[in-house]
């Protein structure tokens, strides 16, 4: 192996003998945006990368400049309403370092920033500001990943269940019911064994499109697990329950699934437990309930909607 050649001076030293220089240079090639500002909120140093991060004009900001003025054109600029420009404004005042992420709309474009404000002792502040978007968006991308059921695109179990608590919670301090139904395709089992899993996939696909379809937005629809779901209606008593129960049935009565290209279709059948919500309920008595109900559904002969 060869020796690597001698390493290459790659700067000039004289170049940095200057500190004032040296701070120059920093300022213009970190990665974050940078402010620094006096006691009176005269701009004193910022960076390029903090008119980038900020859309701001070349000019708009100067050393000199009033840093108010700097938030009231970027809160005109971002459309924030006077409350956050005024919190904004007072921020500048707090006598201890804090930091926090933020989102704003830039032309169209939702970017998010972490700010960190550090005072200096007798007055005045640094800030930077770091875009953390990419970041953001993939926590984002992530997080509905992880309430999201792949197969059907629907609530996933931990998603239904959280958003069943929330509804109970929020029906009882209004004073309000909710309907909660529990659905379980018709021997299922039978579907795979005859078509073969890939097609009892298809039909969880389009049983939770079809279901989907019927309800209303505010409606939430998941899936508990293999064959089974919850769906969650808000302010519904116990007979409009019963008959959204029934048009579900109905909807999904009407499937028909090929399972090959061309080939004759076949039809499913659901069963469908219904209960309301109670005042003194807790999530285990909505979900023994209606999985009783569920139960009962499937005991009459399946194919139906039962109330308890
Ligand atoms: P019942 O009418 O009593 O509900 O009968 P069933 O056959 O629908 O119920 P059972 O619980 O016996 O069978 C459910 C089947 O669902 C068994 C399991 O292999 C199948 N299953 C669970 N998850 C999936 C899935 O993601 N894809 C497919 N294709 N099948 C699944
Ligand atoms: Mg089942
Ligand atoms: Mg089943």
């Amino acid at each position: 192996m060869k020796h690597p050649a001698k390493s290459r001076k790659t700067y000039d030293a004289e170049r940095f003998a200057q500190p004032a220089d040296v701070l120059g240079i920093v300022l213009d090639h970190i990665s974050q945006g940078m402010v620094v500002v006096g006691p009176d909120y005269r701009t004193l140093a910022f960076n390029r990368r903090f008119e980038e991060i900020f859309r701001l004009p070349r000019g708009a900001v100067e050393v000199g400049t009033d840093f108010r003025d700097i938030l009231r054109s970027w809160a005109r600029e971002t459309g924030q309403d006077a409350a956050m420009l005024d919190r904004a404004i007072r921020e500048l005042d707090l006598p201890t370092p804090f930091e926090f992420e933020f989102a704003q709309k830039i032309r169209g474009e939702k970017r998010w920033c972490l700010l960190t404000h550090n005072p200096i002792p007798g007055g005045g502040f640094v800030r930077t500001f770091t875009d953390i978007t990419e970041r953001k968006q993939l926590e984002e991308r992530l997080l509905r990943q992880s309430k999201t059921d792949t197969l059907t695109g629907l609530d996933n179990r931990r998603a239904i269940l959280d958003a069943l608590d929330a509804e109970l919670a929020r029906s009882q301090r209004h004073e309000r019911s909710f309907a909660l139904l529990s659905l379980d395709i018709d021997h299922f089992k039978h579907v795979n064994d005859t078509w073969g899993h890939p097609v009892g996939d298809e039909v969880l696909r389009q049983f939770a499109a079809a279901c989907r379809g019927e309800l209303r937005k505010s409606d939430k629809l998941g899936r508990i697990g293999g064959e089974e779901f919850l769906a969650i209606l808000p302010e519904t008593g116990a007979s409009k329950a019963l008959k959204f129960a029934e048009r579900l049935r109905a909807a999904v009565g009407e499937l028909r699934i090929a399972p090959a290209p061309g080939a004759p279709t076949f039809s499913i059948t659901v069963s469908v437990g219904v209960t309301t919500a109670h005042a003194t309920d807790r999530v285990g008595d909505l979900l023994q309930r209606v999985d009783h109900a569920l139960y009962a559904a499937k005991q009459a002969g399946r194919n139906r909607a039962v109330a308890e």
